[in-house]
Formats: C-alpha cells, structure tokens, sequence
C-alpha cells in the first residue's frame, strides 16, 4: 500500500498514552513486515492540550483531524480538570472532532474472544463465538433535536421536555453504512425503533425498507422494536450481525451489547462520517473506555481495546481486511495462552503490564504474521 495514508494520532491523557504506546509499536511492525505504511502523525487532545494551548483542541489540531485518513483517539479527562467549567473540559475536544467531522455513525462491534467467554455475565454457551456489530446514528435524534428546555408553567411546576427528530436523509446514510458493513460480514441487518409508538420510528422503519429495496436487496433485512432488541440481545445474541439504530437506542443496546464481552478493556468503537468525492469517510477510531485515572501511570492498562480499534481502522478505513484479521488473530492467540492483564484475570493468577501485553501482540505477529 501507499505510505501516503495519514493518520492523526490523539494520545489524550490518563492511560491513553499507555496504551497508544503499545499500538504505535503494531504499527510499526505492520510497517516493517507488510508494507502497511502509514504518515503518522501525533497531535494533542483534552487536558494535554489544555495544559499546552489553553484549550481541550486546537484549530490547528482540528484542521489536521480534517486533513487526515482516519484519526486513532486514545482517551480524556481526569480529575486534575474535573473543575474546570462545562466549555472548557477535556471531552470537549472529543466532541468538536466528532461535530465538525460529522461522524455520524458510530460502530460498536461486539466480539467475545473463546479464552475470555467466562469474562461475560451471560451463560458461555449464549456469548460463546458472538461477533455482533452496533451501528448507532449519533449526530441526530433526542439528543439534538429542537425544541429542547425546561420551562416553568403558569401554577408554578415545570415542565422539561426534548425533540426525537429524524430527516430521511440522516436515516438513509446511517442504515447505507449498515448495509455496506454487512456486505463484509454475515450480511444481515436488523434495523430497530420503535414504530409502534413513535412518528419517527415510522419513517425511520419506511426509509430503511424504501433504500433497501432500491439498493441492498441482496442484503438481508430484519426490523425489530427496541424494547424487543434489548430482550433479544441478552436471550439470544448471536441471532444478529449488524443492528442499526438511532442515537438514544443505540446509546443504551451498544452498552448492553458491550457487557456481553464481559470487559471495557476489551472494547474497541469507530465513528464515520459521509463519503467525499473520493470513496473516502471522515473516521475516528476510539477505544471506548475512558483515561482510568484510577490506574493511570501504573503501566497495567490493557491495551487491547486501542489495538482493536487500530485493527478496525485497517479495515474501515483502508480496506486492509487480512491485516485487521491478522491483529484479530494475534489477539485471540495471545490470550488463549493466557497472557492477561489485571482486568481481564481470573482472581489471584498472574497478569502482565501493559507493555508486556505488546511485547506479547508483537510475538503472536511475528509467528502468525510474517
Ligand atoms: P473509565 O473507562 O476511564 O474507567 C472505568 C473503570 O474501568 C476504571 O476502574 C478503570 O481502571 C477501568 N478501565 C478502563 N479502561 C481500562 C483498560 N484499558 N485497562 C484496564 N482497566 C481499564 O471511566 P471513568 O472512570 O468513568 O472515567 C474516567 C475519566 O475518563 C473521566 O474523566 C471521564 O470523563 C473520561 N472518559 C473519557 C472517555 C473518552 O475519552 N472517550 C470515555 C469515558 C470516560
């Protein structure tokens, strides 16, 4: 592959240069031994940019993100900026990257590695060999919609109230990438409202059947309420491949699909925004746990779920699926020998730092990979 592909690299703060430093140190190999080569470049985020320039982002940093193939997000936030007023704030620079590059679809795969089956709260037999995708919309819906307030009435009692709004436009190109995904995977998408009670249910319901009928009639098409999805998905999970939802539901199914892999160290996410001339989408890739103060600075972070959101970029991004397979499968070969950190432990074995954790990763690939 071309060595022009860029990637802005967001350490953060907290663990999330802890663990970068693992995935830097993939890349590298990736860069060495399959001539994926990419521009990397490192910029700051949240309070390390705060501490710098004054601000949780800069125009300079934003600018990069826009110019980049793809951004690798580590975390922010921490208690040393806990204070600070709601503007101001480390997780405001994650928000303006995801506002002003209109990432509008936010990916949450759910995968349960054999070694770690013991890890879920749900039965093995129920989470075993589960490899499901969460494609929430995530730039629409209640959380945006106006009008929004809290008002006080005439008698004095108040009355507080949001907007679930959705045009068929912000349907349509959120359920395109769930179609699109599901072509390279078990081609199968469940779409999911709540079309019995709500007007915008109905038209996210139509709008899906209208594009799926006049673009993806080879993919197949299921439509689920979300009270039903949320039962389904602890009953039987592995029925689903892709589901794709609205920004509220999807906020609460890709939380609940998350715990069925049992660990947040485990969990990798993307957000993606449109397609320009060119075939290529904005995207950030992000573990979705958050700088762990609590562990930060100890170098026991597990780096897995930064190293997977690295693997989903290799996919979603470049297209470069035997080499996401190959992370996939150094992983799963990592922990089925048993190499664990402290979250991902049974109680009282033994557990590795977060850089012997990537002195692991590099093994596996040197055996599985060159
Ligand atoms: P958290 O995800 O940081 O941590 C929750 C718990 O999980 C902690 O006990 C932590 O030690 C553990 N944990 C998380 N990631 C781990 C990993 N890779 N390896 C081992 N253990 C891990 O959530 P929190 O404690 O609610 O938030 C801490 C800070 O992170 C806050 O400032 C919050 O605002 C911020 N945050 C940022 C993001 C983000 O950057 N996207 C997301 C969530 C929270």
């Amino acid at each position: 592959m071309a060595a022009n592909k860029k990637i802005l690299v967001l350490p953060g703060d907290g663990i999330g240069p802890e663990v970068m430093g693992q995935v830097r140190r993939v890349v590298d190999w990736f860069a060495r031994h399959r001539a994926v080569g990419f521009d990397l470049q490192e910029g700051l985020c949240g309070g390390a940019a705060l501490d710098r320039h004054g601000v949780p982002l800069t125009d300079e940093t934003m600018a990069d993100a826009m110019n980049a193939d793809a951004v690798l997000f580590g975390s922010v936030g921490g208690p040393k900026w806990d204070d600070l007023p709601f503007e101001k704030k480390p997780e405001r620079g994650l928000l303006r990257l995801r506002k002003e590059m209109e990432l509008f679809a936010n990916l949450r795969p759910a995968v349960v590695f054999d070694p770690l089956v013991g890890a879920s709260s749900l039965k093995p037999e129920i989470v075993r060999g589960l490899d499901i995708l969460i494609i929430r919309e995530l730039t629409g819906g209640v959380y945006f919609g106006e009008p929004r307030g809290i008002e006080t009435l005439p008698d004095g009692t108040k009355r507080g109230f949001d907007t679930q709004v959705y045009t068929t436009p912000e349907i349509e190109r959120v359920a395109a990438v769930a179609f699109d995904l599901a072509k390279k995977r078990r081609n199968k998408v469940t779409s999911v409202e709540k079309a019995n009670v709500m007007h915008s249910g109905v038209l996210w319901r139509q709008t899906v059947a209208a594009l799926h009928a006049a673009k993806f009639k080879d993919v197949e098409l299921s439509h689920m309420y979300a009270d039903n999805c949320a039962m389904q998905l602890v009953r039987w999970p592995k029925q689903f491949d892709v589901i794709v939802t609205d920004n509220l539901f999807g906020d609460m199914l890709s939380d609940c699909a998350a715990m069925l892999t049992g660990s947040l160290g485990m969990l990798p996410s993307a957000s993606l925004g449109a397609p320009d001339a060119t075939g290529r989408r904005k995207a950030l890739y992000e573990p979705v746990h958050g700088s762990a103060p609590d562990i930060a600075g100890k170098g026991i972070a597990n780096p897995l779920a930064e190293l997977m959101s690295y693997s989903m970029m290799l996919r979603y991004s470049f297209d470069l699926a035997e080499d996401a397979d190959l992370v996939d499968r150094a992983i799963g070969k990592v922990l089925a020998d048993g190499v664990r950190t402290a979250d991902i432990a049974e109680p009282g074995s033994t557990t590795v730092s977060t850089s012997q954790m990537g002195d692991a990763i590099l093994g596996a690939l040197d055996r599985l990979g060159r």
